[in-house]
């Protein structure tokens, strides 16, 4: 398959927007950028159209995907929505926050793997926002990388994964984010976090009465544990080489690290602060060490990096589980196997 690439810049680039969305609607697939990560669409209403993610990506057919909505409202002709829901989404939409609603018939059994579930997400990029108002109908977008490498935050990621697999690849400057949306499921007025993102459990917590996280947003799922989202069974996020995580004081990371440099052949994801402590080879500094969002948002390339510099083993800090932190340390585990090393 050919797949043609284009550069939107602005949402003002209308002619642009129209063809994206034209192959979309026609049953195509057109990968895009959008705040958390670049996705890759297909018409959600189309049986047909939503089983081409799933060949384009490999991404097994049981683990399912988040439709994308121009405005929250829009929720209504796919999901059965609740009074929760708009709070949540005067509060946080458009935005990196996917809520988990029980399915309408308009979404076929493809999209959501044969749950009686729909995840809903609204996105704040405006390219995204206004190619999936230009289609006039719910787009299904997971990330646009091949299932099982880290997702992609600029249209560099996409293109090395998907060309030759989708129709159209818009590219329209980096993710913001960084890390994918916040995913919950809701019960009446409570909520359960089944992945951290953008959208905090203390910015939930305003507008839900409880917010319970799920134990394998930390933790590895037991060996015939059923998990409340399909996709927490899946190795997600990995480079190549083994990702070990570091857990102990910056000053035993450091001092571990000068001593591995000497005797591994290994690449380093450290804080900006600590590059000039450390020999130069293999290093890639992902952002200051107390700047959880700029290390959030560098993450993934960071391990696409890695995997290019060719070291037998990737070593990086284990973060902390506070805040965005937690969207950070799931991630991480995830992409290292729950590899964690106490130094
Ligand atoms: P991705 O599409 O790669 O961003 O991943 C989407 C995540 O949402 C996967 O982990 C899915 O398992 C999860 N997901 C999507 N729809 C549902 C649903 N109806 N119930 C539970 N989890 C879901
Ligand atoms: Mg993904």
């Amino acid at each position: 398959m050919e797949t043609e690439i284009i550069v939107i810049s602005d949402v003002s680039e209308k002619e642009k927007i129209k063809k994206a969305a034209d192959v979309l609607r026609r049953g195509g697939l057109v990968a895009f950028p959008t705040e958390t990560v670049y996705g890759l669409g297909a018409n959600a209403t189309d049986e047909n159209a939503a089983k081409k993610i799933y060949a384009a990506k490999g991404r097994p057919s049981d683990n399912p995907l988040i439709i994308h909505v121009a405005d929250p409202a829009d929720a209504e002709k796919y999901a059965v929505t609740s009074e929760c829901y708009y709070r949540l989404a005067k509060a946080f939409m458009p935005g990196p926050l996917t809520v988990i609603l029980p399915k309408k018939e308009t979404i076929p059994a493809s999209v959501t793997g044969g749950l009686d579930s729909v995840a809903v997400r609204c996105p704040q990029h405006p390219i995204a926002n206004e190619i999936i108002r230009e289609c006039g109908v719910a787009i299904a977008a997971p990330s646009a990388n091949i299932s099982g490498s880290p997702s992609p935050t600029c249209a560099k990621h996409v293109i090395h994964d998907m060309t030759g697999r989708v129709d159209m690849i818009v590219d329209g400057g980096a993710s913001e984010i960084g890390l994918e949306s916040t995913i919950i499921k809701l019960d009446g007025n409570c909520a359960t976090l089944l992945r951290p993102g953008a959208i905090t459990c203390d910015a939930l917590s305003c507008v839900c009465e409880r917010v319970e996280i799920s134990h394998a947003v930390t933790e590895e799922l037991a060996a015939n544990e059923k998990p409340l989202s399909p996709g927490m069974k899946y190795r997600h996020y990995a480079p190549t080489s083994p990702l070990v995580l570091l857990d102990g004081d910056d000053d035993c990371v450091i001092s571990f690290l000068r001593r591995a440099q000497n005797r591994e052949h290994c690449t380093i994801l450290c804080y900006d602060e600590e590059a000039e402590l450390l020999r130069f080879e293999r290093l890639i500094p992902i952002g200051k060490r107390d700047d959880i969002a700029a290390q959030s948002a560098k993450l993934f390339s960071a391990l696409r990096e890695a995997d290019t510099l060719d070291g037998d083993v990737i070593y990086a800090h284990l973060p902390k589980k506070e805040g965005l932190g937690l969207a950070l340390y799931n991630r991480m585990i995830r992409a290292a196997a729950h590899t964690i090393k106490k130094v």
